[in-house]
């Protein structure tokens, strides 16, 4: 719990004008200051270790209720009071995490009337912001329409984000739905294909700090947010949804109950990419929204559909990958889409109970449409009322079904924020986990909904499936997101394919694989979600090599701990998980020569003996044991499109 005292939250409408202030984290580096303008434009700005990360920044609301953006006053601020919180949580980076933070409160007034407060948590390497709007005379409601926060970063700077797509396009009109390829060491200035970007956006300064930006907290009661550039004021702004998202139906405004609170926007800042890869605060600042109904299982799971496609969701081969799966000492399998009809109920019935005597068990596929798509796939129609899913949802239980995959939303309006929250929580009451793909980004939903297992929210393995070209960029890709997409949310990737060929013959046609095994090995440890289904065939079971299997049988799906060890986006990865007693350090190439790094491994003993997994030139693989060096510093060599995974036990 956290632990503030209510009595300076009640305290700040007796505070007195004042001009600046400021919020310093708890070890003094991370400075947050606010401010306001002539014209009365309230301004954050954000300095760490003595540099600028945020240069002047504004803030404000515009609501239908009034223009809270400026000719206002900083009228008020709270004492500056550490916070802190002690919490367990399984399916994150990190199973246990202990939060320290500096809280202020600000209260800005217009025409001496307060009209909202601004909460500021600043932890070591993170801030935390959020606006409570205040009832104004009789008003107790309001429309949001504009928020006025910017992020102004240095001239310079460079990003990496992926561009928000225009809303009912791609597949069946299933679009934005969070897949779109990353552009690296881009430079300010530009707005994606026109409609900004998607959280989290990562920036680099000139000189050398990183800075990551997302938010938080969404949930029913508002909409998700994406990043626009704001050509005339020269700096990026939070932006609602798009009209067309949902089909043109419901509104790009949230609207919020007076007081009430907006998501939280965050802001990470540091001189390498530690605490990027590291940071908790999508979670630090969240609460569980309701207790779990049961214990739920993560873990491991096959499916057939990303070598198989529609074809394999049938009876006998959804039979072959749940023996496959035990063979695996896996304890899940994704049933993909159409089983409703190519399988049928009461023959997924009969699958759930072979499964569960085999120790095996089921997710099911469902569209989650509604009028917002035109993806044939079913089953159709469930997801999107309480009445049928809660149907649906009563009948899973009765048949011992582990969890539900949901695909093809659309958009982030509120309703459909709404949705998402309505599935958590229903899922919830019938025991069930949930997977969203086809999605938005999950923002503080491992913290605050105990069932939510994963989502997509990336151009995921099935485009390795659909394109060579995408094969052929999938190293560079990998290279990307354990420092954007995977730093804030859990990413159902669905990859670690050992199969040649993506067909299940693995045999040449169709779009073939380019990145090694050990490179396969070590997307299972770089991409990070609580329950993988991995992108592996029966047949991998005599066709890839024995370590390579081996290997797929025993890597964890949650750990301990998370750290950043080398790389740059777009260049080569290399992260360590700890699982246990176990440290996994995992490393891929995206260049197109052959990276050659010492890396330091503090974990690991002088001399130390560990296993390493690693890459010919001709992207052959080996395993070998190997002596961390007297300095606890390893060279590793990874090939185009290979890899490198070092294991062993911790100091
Ligand atoms: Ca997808």
């Amino acid at each position: 719990m956290y632990r503030i005292s209510s009595f300076l939250i009640l305290s700040l409408s007796a505070m007195s004008a004042m001009g600046v202030g400021t919020v310093t984290s708890p070890d003094g580096k991370l400075v947050v200051t606010v401010d306001t303008d002539a014209q009365g434009k309230p301004a954050y700005s954000v300095a760490y270790d003595g540099k600028d990360f945020l240069l002047p920044s504004s803030l404000g609301l515009v609501s239908n209720v009034g223009d809270f953006s400026k000719g206002l006053a900083l009228s008020g601020m709270s004492d500056a009071v550490a916070v802190s919180d002690s919490y367990s949580l399984p399916g994150i980076k990190k199973s246990h995490v202990d939060y320290k933070a500096t809280e202020r409160w600000f209260t800005f007034s217009k025409d001496s009337s307060p009209v909202f407060e601004l909460q500021f948590r600043v932890a070591d390497n993170d801030v935390a912001f959020r606006y409570r709007m205040l009832p104004q005379g009789e008003t107790r409601s309001a429309v949001i329409l504009d928020e006025a926060t910017g992020f102004t970063l240095p001239d310079g700077t460079v990003s990496f984000m992926a561009p928000q797509s225009k809303p009912m396009g791609g597949f069946a009109r299933t679009s934005p739905s969070y897949e779109t390829p990353y552009g690296v060491d881009e430079p300010m200035g530009r707005n994606g294909w026109g409609e900004g970007y998607t959280f989290p956006c990562l920036f680099k300064n000139p000189e050398g700090g990183w800075t990551l930006i997302s938010e938080t907290g969404v949930d029913g009661s508002y909409c998700g947010g994406r990043l626009l550039w704001d050509d005339k004021a020269g700096c990026y702004t939070v932006g609602f949804p798009q009209q067309g998202e949902m089909n043109g139906l419901n509104s790009v405004t949230p609207g919020i109950p007076l007081p009430g609170f907006t998501p939280w926007r965050l802001v990470t800042v540091g001189n390498s990419l530690s605490p990027v890869v590291e940071t908790t605060a999508p979670f630090d600042v969240v609460t569980p929204k309701y207790e779990p109904s049961r214990q739920y299982t993560y873990g491991k799971g096959t499916w057939s559909w990303i070598i198989g496609m529609d074809g394999a969701t049938n009876y006998d081969v959804q039979k072959q990958y749940i023996d496959f799966s035990a063979d695996m000492g896996y304890n899940s399998v994704l049933v993909d889409a159409l089983w409703d009809t190519q399988i049928g109920y009461d023959r997924i019935a009969e699958l759930s109970r072979y499964a569960a005597s085999k120790g095996v068990g089921l997710y099911l596929w469902y569209n989650s449409n509604g009028y917002w798509n035109d993806a044939p796939q079913g089953p159709r129609g469930k997801m999107d009322n309480a009445i049928a899913r809660r149907k649906e949802m009563k009948w899973m239980r009765d048949n011992g079904i582990r969890g539900i995959k949901v695909d093809f939303f659309g958009g982030d309006k509120q309703p459909m924020m709404q949705l998402y929250e309505d599935i958590l929580a229903d899922a919830n009451d019938f025991g069930l986990m949930v997977i969203f793909h086809g999605c938005t980004l999950p923002r503080g939903w491992e913290r605050m909904y105990p069932n939510y297992a994963a989502s997509e929210a990336v151009l995921a393995s099935e485009n390795l499936h659909f394109s060579q070209g995408s094969c052929d960029t999938e190293a560079f890709n990998a290279t990307i997101h354990p420092f954007v997409r995977n730093t804030v949310g859990s990413m159902d990737f669905g990859g670690s394919a050992l199969n040649k060929y993506y067909n299940a013959a693995n045999a040449p046609g169709g779009s073939r694989r380019v990145t090694s095994d050990v490179y396969a090995l070590a997307t299972a440890v770089l991409f990070q979600s609580p329950v993988q289904h991995f992108a592996l065939a029966p047949g991998n079971m005599t066709d890839a090599p024995a370590w390579a299997i081996d290997f797929m049988k025993e890597v964890p799906t949650l750990w301990d701990e998370t750290v950043y060890i080398d790389g740059y986006p777009g260049k080569y990865a290399i992260l360590g998980r700890r699982h246990g007693d176990t440290w996994y350090i995992a490393g891929v190439n995206g260049l197109k020569e052959p990276v050659v790094v010492e890396i330091s491994l503090p974990m690991f003993a002088p001399g130390q003996k560990v296993v390493v997994y690693s890459d010919d030139k001709n992207l052959q693989g080996a395993v070998k044991e190997v002596k961390i060096d007297k300095k606890q510093r390893l060279k590793v060599t990874m090939p185009c499109n290979g890899g490198v995974l070092i294991k062993g036990i911790k100091l």
